[in-house]
């Protein structure tokens, strides 16, 4: 019976042993499939069940991602160790230092701050392997170049170092510069237009009040000229000439400087301005002059702009009368065109005189600048500078072109939307 007993009882053990090993066969199957699932890089993570909850096991391959990440990131990233050697960087840290990535490993980061930035870097680091922080520094490649860059330096913990992430603030830095300079320019420009108020201001209200006591001093020379020339000696009689003469030149002095600030002070709003009738004006105005030179003046047919009456009057008076009194040998033949070109109208006044020599071609257009003596040609210099004045009011610009001995070209221009019927 026992016996009996104990056969059955093996039968039975048998039966399980052998299901046994196949449940240990299949978990077996199974392990050697997540190995090979390891192996070729197809599981990341293992999640296990126990009693007491899920468990997630990241396999070391897992950081594959991460890893891509930080490589493609625009900053760059770099790991040190508590001595500041480079362990881990990424391919921009790499190319901002010009050097390549293999070789960085090892390296101090010391190496890669500028000598004045040292110091500033060390404080930066240390309190970063504490906690974390921050700072602007610069960093130089191996070529040389400087990389302003803002560094955050944090502690990596128990794994005894600290990573930092580098972002390049070249063109940040350049937009700040460039803001800077803008609001310079902006006060310089301000300051200018405030300074420059107060010259046009001071040369008003200077040759205005000027006047008065200029205008007694020539009447009182005249006097003295009309009642003594003649009874005192001839020395007297020179210095009362000189006397009237200086007056008389002063006032013209004064005169013109007056005209010169009213330019902008007395401007009038423009409207439509038709600078054939201008023409005709200055013709009128100038007769005498035409007459007694025997000039002939030659135009195009001209637009209408929108511009300053009298303005345009005085402009193609100075410019008109120039050419006639700076004449050559010849009899002055003065052309007027105009064209219209990149959205500007041009007007040129051209002559046949005597011309002008390039290096004295800017100087001309400054005040009270004249090339020639007084003797040989009347005038105070101011003309010029006030058909300056007059064009760059019309928001235009003016130059001249000349050869000596062959004539000048001075040439005006206007904005496009100065001309409606051109
Ligand atoms: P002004 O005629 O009173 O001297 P402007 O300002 O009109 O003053 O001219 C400045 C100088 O430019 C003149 O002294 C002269 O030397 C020169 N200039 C002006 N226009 C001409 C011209 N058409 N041809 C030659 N020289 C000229």
């Amino acid at each position: 019976m026992i016996l009996l007993y104990k056969e059955e009882y093996f039968e039975k053990n048998k039966e399980e042993l052998i299901n046994k090993i196949f449940e240990l066969q299949s978990k077996l199957d199974e392990a050697d499939e997540t190995l090979n699932a390891i192996r070729s890089g197809e599981i990341d993570a293992i999640v296990t069940n126990d009693s007491v909850g899920s468990h997630v096991y990241t396999l070391e391959s897992a950081d594959y991602l991460y890893r891509v990440l930080v490589q493609e990131m625009s900053e760059g990233i770099v790991t040190l160790t508590l001595e500041g050697v480079i362990f881990y960087t990424n391919t921009k840290f790499a190319s901002m230092v010009q050097i390549p990535m293999e070789t960085l490993t090892g390296k101090k980061f010391n190496d890669f701050v500028v000598d004045e930035d040292i110091t500033k870097f060390e404080a930066t680091f240390k309190r970063g392997s504490n906690g974390k922080s921050k700072a602007e520094i610069n960093l130089k490649s191996v070529k040389g170049t400087i990389i302003p860059v803002l560094i955050s330096i944090k502690t990596l913990n128990d794994l005894k170092g600290v990573y930092a992430v580098i972002t390049d603030i070249s063109e940040h830095k350049h937009y700040e510069e460039l803001k800077i300079i803008q609001k310079e320019l902006k006060n310089t420009l301000l300051e200018l237009e405030r300074s420059n108020a107060e010259l046009e201001k001071f040369a008003y209200v200077a040759s205005h009040d000027l006047q008065e006591p200029l205008r007694m001093v020539s009447s009182f020379t005249q006097l003295l000229e009309k009642n003594y020339k003649g009874k005192l000696d001839s020395d007297a009689d020179e210095f009362i000439h000189y006397a009237v003469d200086g007056a008389k030149r002063m006032h013209e002095l004064i005169n013109d400087l007056l005209s010169y600030s009213r330019v902008t002070s007395h401007g009038k709003i423009f409207g439509p301005v038709n600078l054939d009738d201008v023409l005709e004006q200055v013709l009128i105005n100038l007769k005498v002059q035409i007459e007694e030179n025997d000039a002939v003046i030659v135009s195009d047919p001209l637009p209408t702009v929108s511009a300053d009456y009298s303005q345009m009057v005085q402009l193609f008076q100075n410019l008109i009368g120039n050419a006639i009194k700076y004449r050559g040998d010849e009899k002055p033949i003065i052309n007027i065109t105009v064209d219209k070109r990149d959205g500007e109208l041009i007007l040129v006044v051209s002559d046949n005189g005597i011309g002008i020599e390039s290096k004295h071609q800017e100087r001309i257009f400054e005040i009270f600048q004249r090339l020639q003596d007084r003797d040989k040609y009347q005038g105070t210099g101011i003309g010029l500078s006030i058909c300056k004045k007059i064009v760059e009011r019309h928001n235009g610009s003016i130059w001249v072109e000349s050869v000596p001995g062959n004539g000048s070209d001075f040439y005006c221009t206007f904005p496009i939307r100065f001309v409606p019927d051109l």
